[in-house]
């Protein structure tokens, strides 16, 4: 079945993008990408990404006081007062259509 190759293939594809593109900048580890660490600097009002590898902070979202967060690609999620992070969609909108239409 060739299909799983094309799909196995489109995979492979969108993590290398993803990968790619999200990479850290600092030190170019692509698991920044699929594996981000978050810090709220709540009294900045900032919320930041950062590399586990290195620990760049790179400045991707707006915090408010009561720790919600908003990020500027899209989602959002919640800092505790622990410091830890909950998110609902991650770092990068996953556009979530998949509405399997027409395949010609
Ligand atoms: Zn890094």
């Amino acid at each position: 079945m060739e299909i799983f190759i094309f799909i196995g293939l489109g995979v492979g594809l969108v993590l290398a993008l993803v990968g790619f593109f999200g990479r850290c900048r600092a030190c170019g580890s692509w698991g920044h990408a699929f594996n981000p660490g978050h810090v709220a600097d709540i009294p900045d009002g900032k919320a930041f990404v950062v590399c586990k590898r290195c620990g760049d902070r790179q400045h991707k979202g707006e915090v408010s006081s009561d720790g919600s967060v908003v990020w500027m690609s899209g989602g959002s999620g919640q800092f505790h007062e622990d410091g830890s992070y909950t998110g609902d969609s991650g770092t990068f909108a996953d556009g979530g259509g998949d509405a399997g239409g027409g395949g010609e």
